[in-house]
C-alpha cells in the first residue's frame, strides 16, 4: 500500500509530498509540530496536543492553517488512508513561503499545513521496554525557548546521534549546573525512594511533554509521589529507576546512563507499571 501525506489542503502520495524551497520551515525552521501517537486506530491525547499545538503558535505569533475541528478531520483522514492502527501521527505548521527575509513577510502568507502518519511495530517497543534502553549525557546547548516545539532540532539531532553512535536509545541534555533537563525527544524521570521526579516544566528548560503530564495524572492512583525538581547525572545513576516519557515511546525503563547501570540493571516496576497503564488512562479520541 502507498503511502498518503496531506500537504496545504491535498492529500497526495508520499513521494509527491513536498513544499515550496522558500518555506520558512525549511529555510529559517519557522515552524512547530506535534506528534501524536496513534493505539488501536485512535489519537493519544490529541487535546493535549492540539493545546500544545495552539501554545505553540501563539508563541512564534502564526496563525493556525485552519480551523482546530478542521484539523482533527485532517489527522484522522490520514490516519485512515495510512491503515496506521498503531504508530505516529506528525503535524506541522510553518510561517508559510515568502521572499527569504528573517522579519515576518510584509504581505499576509498562509501558513503551510503538512500531516503524515505511519505504523510501528508495538512489539518491537515492548521488547525494548522488557529489556531497559540505555542513554547518554551531553551539554544541553539548545536556544532557551525550548518550551516551543519548533522544527529547529539541530542540537537535538546531533544529541540523538552522538547517543546512536555509543550504542544508546537516548541523549539526556545536561545544563550549565550538572543538572538533567530533559532527552533528545523526551522528558526525564527517576525514582527514588517512593518519590517520582522530574523537571518543572515552567521555566522554558523543558518541553512540557503531554505523556509527562498523563504520567503525573497517573501518579496517585499507582500510590506515587510526585517531585517536581531538577536531578544531577548522578542522582539519576544512583536512583532506583531511571526511565523517559515521549508519544513515540510511551515509558521507556532507562537501565544504563553514561555506562552505569541504574538500579539492578533491569527495568523496574514503577516504569513497568506506569507503561502498562498509560492507554487506560489517557484519552483516545
Ligand atoms: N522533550 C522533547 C525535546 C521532545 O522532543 C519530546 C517529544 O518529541 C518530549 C519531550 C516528549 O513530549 P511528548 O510526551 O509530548 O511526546
Amino acid at each position: 500500500m502507498s503511502r498518503i501525506a496531506y500537504v496545504n489542503g491535498r492529500y497526495v502520495p508520499h513521494r509527491d509530498a513536498t513544499v515550496h524551497v522558500e518555506d520558512r520551515g525549511y529555510q529559517f525552521a519557522d515552524g512547530v509540530y506535534e506528534v501524536c501517537e496513534v493505539h488501536a486506530g485512535k489519537l493519544v491525547d490529541e487535546k493535549r496536543h492540539l493545546d500544545r499545538l495552539d501554545r505553540s503558535l501563539r508563541e512564534l505569533r502564526i496563525d493556525w492553517p485552519l480551523s482546530r475541528e478542521a484539523l482533527r478531520v485532517v489527522l484522522r483522514e490520514v490516519v485512515q488512508r495510512n491503515r496506521v492502527r498503531d504508530g505516529l501521527v506528525y503535524f506541522q505548521v510553518t510561517r508559510g513561503v515568502a521572499k527569504r527575509d528573517h522579519a515576518f513577510p510584509k504581505v499576509p502568507v498562509r501558513p503551510s499545513l503538512v500531516v503524515t502518519a505511519r505504523s510501528s511495530d508495538p512489539q518491537a517497543n515492548d521488547a525494548a521496554a522488557e529489556k531497559g534502553v540505555a542513554v547518554v549525557t551531553c551539554p544541553d546547548n539548545r536556544w532557551s525557548r525550548v518550551d516551543i516545539k519548533t522544527v529547529g532540532l539541530l542540537a537535538n539531532v546531533l544529541a540523538r546521534q552522538a547517543a546512536v553512535e555509543a550504542g544508546a536509545r537516548e541523549a539526556w541534555f545536561v545544563d550549565r549546573d550538572g543538572y538533567v533537563t530533559e532527552g533528545a525527544s523526551s522528558n526525564a524521570w527517576i525514582v527514588t525512594g517512593d518519590k517520582v521526579i522530574t523537571r518543572p516544566a515552567d521555566d522554558n528548560a523543558i518541553l512540557r511533554g503531554v505523556t509527562r503530564t498523563t504520567i503525573i495524572d497517573m501518579l496517585a492512583d499507582h500510590g506515587l509521589t510526585l517531585e517536581e525538581r531538577a536531578f544531577t547525572v548522578e542522582e539519576a545513576q544512583k536512583a532506583r529507576e531511571a526511565f523517559m516519557t515521549a508519544a513515540t515511546a510511551i515509558v521507556m525503563p532507562i537501565v544504563r546512563i553514561d555506562g552505569v547501570e541504574v538500579g539492578d540493571g533491569k527495568p523496574g516496576p514503577v516504569a513497568l507499571g506506569l507503561r502498562r497503564a498509560l492507554h487506560s488512562t489517557a484519552e483516545l479520541a
